[in-house]
């Protein structure tokens, strides 16, 4: 038996629909643009050889939380932005997994939001730096309980959507993912070995946009969940 020098920090988890026990998170991979933008060329939906290639990013498992209740606002940024994302969350894991295996690696799948500092991102891009500061902050990955696939199925189709303060701000359809579920785990799965609890964010559709605090976000997925969190205050740093 090993001991630590202190208690290791609790794993952190997502609640399960229907059930009392708990998914616990291992990693955060998400994926970069996959659904047609009003800027991305029409061709790119129809013909595979014109697809971006997939790029993904990660958030640390601590940055997971329940899309519930109160969500901070974070620091360092004037354009904290919102993504609605269809999460996959894996039960078996794998290396060169392929896309007909692919869907039999997914345990559930839930409704999430990549929270991004916008700001931060753009700064980063235009200097060719690292996402982290944009994308891997403290409750940045915020998720509905997951939806066992045993009651979802694997949803190919149904509206993803995002209002805030009542007004919609995000509507899209899974079936206008430019890289399928399937897709996204085999290529994620050549380039690191998936394992039981790690989470694939899989991209937004059009109509990102920043948050004041105090706004009140709720969004879902046909078939797999619906949530509401509010934006905490500004903690403004002396
Ligand atoms: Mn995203």
């Amino acid at each position: 038996m090993h001991d630590f020098v202190f208690a290791p920090e609790a794993v952190c988890a997502l609640a399960v629909d229907g059930v009392a026990s708990r998914f616990p998170v291992r990693r955060v991979y998400c994926m970069g643009r996959n659904y047609p933008w009003p800027t991305t060329p029409a061709a790119a939906r129809v013909d595979s050889e014109e697809r971006e290639p997939l790029v993904f990013f990660m958030k640390p498992a601590g940055a997971v939380v329940a899309a519930e209740g109160v969500i901070p606002f974070p620091s360092l940024t004037a354009e904290f932005c919102h993504e609605i994302e269809l999460v996959v969350a894996i039960g078996n894991g794998g290396v060169n997994i392929s896309n007909e295996d692919a869907l039999t690696h997914v345990w559930g799948y839930a409704a999430g939001l990549d929270l991004t500092r916008r700001d931060i991102q753009m700064q980063a891009k235009s200097k060719g730096q690292p996402w982290e500061g944009a994308k891997a902050f403290d409750a940045s990955a915020a998720s509905s309980p997951i939806v066992p696939v045993a009651t979802s199925g694997h949803p190919e189709n149904g509206a993803i959507w995002l209002k805030v303060n009542g007004l919609e701000r995000q509507r899209g359809d899974l079936r206008d993912q430019i890289w399928s579920v399937r897709e996204v785990i085999s290529f994620l799965s050549r380039s690191v070995q998936l394992k039981a609890g790690d989470l694939i964010f899989t991209g937004t559709p059009t109509g990102v946009a920043s948050l004041q605090p105090g706004d009140v976000l709720s969004g879902g997925i046909d078939g797999v969940g619906q949530f509401s969190v509010t934006i905490g205050p500004l903690i403004v740093s002396s």
